[in-house]
């Protein structure tokens, strides 16, 4: 049996005649001898809507409770497209992700995905043709309703394919593929025909927003291939998969960003071991996670520490970090909102040197001061001040010649 994971977003499912389009893709599937794993979103705006209703009726919503009412927006999406399939007279039959199940953990809002039996789902598979799955949602072993987190869906998906073996998972949304940065922001920006696991999690955790981050390293662990591509075009897409010599002969593969940064700094920090566990301890107990981190070097026995966080989470870090600064000594705890992130990325990088220096020759050009730099094998990131952010990734586009078309 050949099976096939699709799965539409939100905008996808949004409307009857979205849906009419979806129900394109889905019989090109079986056209081609697949049996058919759909999985659906809630229709655009649904989980929003969802959210602010949780919000209305309580000001700290319990968690639990939350998931059981955000799944729902699912349950609306495969019962109307089962329907629609139906009609179409296809054999098919919707699930919620407990009918399978999709077995995860118990964090509530950002459940991970343990463990999905595949047998119950290919036994279906004999008597339907098509599959219509909730995205978002699990169970925990003991029977309670998770959800994945935003944008989970997509996970949902690459994880199905991983236990049914499926040969690709193909994630559809209403942009082309995935490009090599916002065309919002750079009008010369370029669809990537082919894009490795590893670029790919960068880009995602970097802030594109194409694909839910845990949904890559799923991929990249169970080796499924990811086509990411359009409900309402037949444009080839995106392939996100192993990597290869094509995509290593690019120096840089995408520019991405993220405006969601606070910068923190602990001035006056006396330069002792512990200082940094004093510091991060705290935040990482809170759930906070922390991006870039610099530590200045020492002078007269005293050091700064200058982190990052999201900007949501920057009232409570400022909270904690006054806490440590009475408990460390340091003498002050000072903040900036107005900043980004952008950041280089390419597996190209591995094998050249140069790359970071370019890099900030450009910036130096247009006179955007760097705030913060880190580095990884396949990726450079510098902070910058938020107004410089739009021009930084224009010119930093243009620099690794990521408008010509030699993908
Ligand atoms: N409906 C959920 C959300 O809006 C999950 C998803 O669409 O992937 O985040
Ligand atoms: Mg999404």
């Amino acid at each position: 049996m050949k099976i096939l994971v699709q799965k539409f977003g939100g905008t996808s499912v949004a409307n009857l005649e979205c849906m009419r389009k979806v129900l394109l893709k889905v019989r090109q599937g079986l056209d081609n001898g697949y049996k058919v794993v759909c999985v659906l979103s809630a229709r655009a705006g649904e989980t929003n809507r969802l959210l602010a209703l949780a919000s209305e009726w309580s000001q700290t919503p319990d968690p639990a409770e939350s998931d059981v009412l955000v799944s729902t927006g699912e349950q609306v999406s495969i019962a109307l497209f089962s329907m629609l399939l139906k009609d179409a007279g296809i054999r098919a039959r919707s699930l919620l992700g407990w009918q399978i199940p999709i077995i995860t953990d118990a964090t509530s809002g950002s459940a991970r995905i343990h463990e999905i039996n595949g047998d119950k789902l290919k036994k279906l598979l004999e008597e339907n043709d098509v599959l219509v799955v909730a995205g978002f949602q699990g169970m925990t072993e003991d029977g309670r309703i998770t959800t994945l987190g935003r944008g989970g869906s997509d996970t949902s998906a690459v994880a199905l394919a991983a236990a049914l073996d499926s040969c690709e998972c193909e994630i559809f949304t209403d942009v082309n593929g995935v490009y090599t940065t916002d065309p919002n922001i750079c009008s010369s920006a370029r669809k990537i025909d082919k894009i490795s696991y590893d670029e790919m999690l960068e880009m995602a955790s970097q802030g594109a927003k194409v694909l839910h981050i845990r949904s890559v390293e799923f991929a990249k662990k169970y080796k499924v291939p990811v086509h990411v591509r359009s409900t309402f075009s037949d444009d080839p897409g995106t392939l996100v998969t192993q990597e290869d010599s094509t995509m290593e002969a690019l120096l840089v593969s995408g520019i991405a960003f993220d405006k969601d940064q606070a910068r923190v700094t602990l001035h006056g920090l006396p330069d002792v071991p512990g200082i940094a566990a004093a510091i991060f301890g705290p935040l990482s107990e809170a759930g906070i996670l922390v991006d870039m981190i610099v530590q200045n070097t020492s002078q007269d026995g005293h050091t700064d520490m200058t982190f990052t966080v999201s900007r949501k989470d920057l009232k409570k870090t400022l909270d904690l970090m006054e806490d440590v600064a009475r408990k460390t000594g340091a003498t002050e705890v000072a903040h900036d909102v107005n900043v980004a992130k952008i950041s280089a990325i390419g597996v190209g990088m591995r094998n050249h040197s140069g790359v970071a220096a370019r890099a900030f020759s450009t910036l130096n050009r247009e006179g955007i001061n760097i705030l913060m730099i880190s580095t990884s094998e396949i990726k450079i990131t510098v902070l910058i001040e938020e107004k410089y952010l739009e021009l930084a990734v224009r010119i930093l586009h243009d620099t690794f010649g990521l408008d010509w078309d030699i993908n």
